[in-house]
């Protein structure tokens, strides 16, 4: 384990920014903390760096006791959001930066900024300046800049969040090829769900400073452990279990569902995770109108309205769509081949998750 966290708390003034979080990364992983903005991602990240006090708790970088190291001492790396580049120093000149600062002999410096140039598919920019690049060069050249003394961990704060779309695609891509061939273990801050589970192995999620789950980005997706990462992992339908219950179409086959026995109960269903029929075709399902039809290029968005009002959100193909003949006002049946039923118990709500 490179980066183990044990029991971190901090807060400011009254705010509890993170409470009780605990986690350990293997060597060599990506892994990705996501959460919403204000969950604590950014106070965890600098306590690990040093540049935050944590109130309580310890953290160990490659098996040896860093809690109250000097920054400089930990062996990290940093690449923030917003560009921290120096201005006045070209490409290759912030690159070697950390390396002179160590007294590294010039020959092998050289050598080393050569090579990470190569790495980040700068060396034909060595010699511009920060302002001279675009965005998204500017945080390659952060990277390599941050790679060149060779951390033993690199920490990633929301690096590509200042970048448009088109941009940050493709560095999601350029940064899983980077850590391929580098395997620096790698701690990356995201609020973007989409970007966690592209480029990292393992994903951390945190909601009001607590870690809500901790796996690998599709065993998060198929079995959350909260309603919390239910929702915060895509779109998804919240029915009641009233809902579940008074619509049956055929009471010979229900839902296999058990439904929560607790009013803090929930039941999540995804949009693609519902079929659309003509008929009643014989499986547990319910009858609903089409209120709007709304094609979507090769994905088609089917809002719902069941007997009781609910709405419902589904998600089909364009051309499942068009086979189908859907219309808006038209009366169909709608199935669910998946739900995630929440018991909601004392502490943490227990999923059921029922593939039908
Ligand atoms: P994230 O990176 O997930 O958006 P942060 O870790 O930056 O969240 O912040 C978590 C919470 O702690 C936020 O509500 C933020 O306002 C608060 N916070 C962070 N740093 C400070 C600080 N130095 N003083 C007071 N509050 C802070
Ligand atoms: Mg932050």
């Amino acid at each position: 384990m490179d980066i183990v966290v044990r029991n971190l708390s901090k807060r400011f003034g009254n705010f509890q920014a993170i409470d009780d979080v605990s986690f350990a990364i293997p060597g060599g992983q990506l892994v990705a903390l996501l959460g919403p903005s204000g969950s604590g991602k950014s106070t965890i990240l600098r306590a690990i760096a040093g540049l935050e006090t944590p109130d309580s708790g310890t953290i160990e970088l490659v098996g040896e006791e860093a809690t109250n190291l000097p920054t400089q001492k930990r062996g990290i790396g940093f690449v923030f959001q917003h560009f921290a580049l120096f201005r006045h120093m070209t490409v290759q000149q912030n690159v070697a930066f950390g390396l002179e600062i160590q007294k590294h002999p010039k020959a092998e410096v050289q050598e080393r900024v050569q090579e990470l140039l190569k790495l980040v598919q700068m060396t034909n920019f060595a010699d511009r300046y920060p302002l001279q690049l675009s965005g998204g060069q500017r945080q390659r050249v952060a990277l390599a800049r941050a790679l060149a003394p060779k951390p033993k961990v690199l920490l990633l704060d929301e690096p590509f969040g200042a970048l448009d779309a088109k941009v940050r695609d493709e560095l999601r891509v350029w940064l899983r090829r980077l850590h391929d061939e580098s395997h620096v273990t790698s701690l990356f801050v995201t609020h973007d769900q989409q970007e966690a589970f592209e480029v990292c192995d393992q994903v951390v999620v945190l909601n009001h400073g607590k870690i809500e789950q901790i796996g690998p980005p599709q065993e998060l997706y198929e079995r959350p452990a909260s309603p919390f990462v239910t929702e915060f992992l895509g779109q998804v339908n919240i029915l009641r279990p009233e809902t579940i219950l008074g619509m049956q179409l055929d009471n010979e086959r229900p839902l296999p569902v058990r439904l929560p026995g607790t009013p803090g109960g929930s039941i999540y269903v995804r949009p693609h995770d519902l079929v659309i029929s003509r008929e009643p075709n014989g499986l547990p399902g319910w009858p609903a109108r089409i209120k709007r039809l709304t094609p979507l290029g090769w994905l088609a968005r089917v809002e719902l309205i069941l007997p009781d009002s609910t709405p419902v959100h589904v998600q089909i193909t364009q051309a499942n769509s068009l086979e189908l003949g859907l219309e808006n006002g038209l009366d169909v049946y709608v199935r669910p081949r998946d739900l995630k039923v929440f018991e909601e118990s004392s502490k943490a709500a227990t999923a059921i998750n029922y593939v039908i």
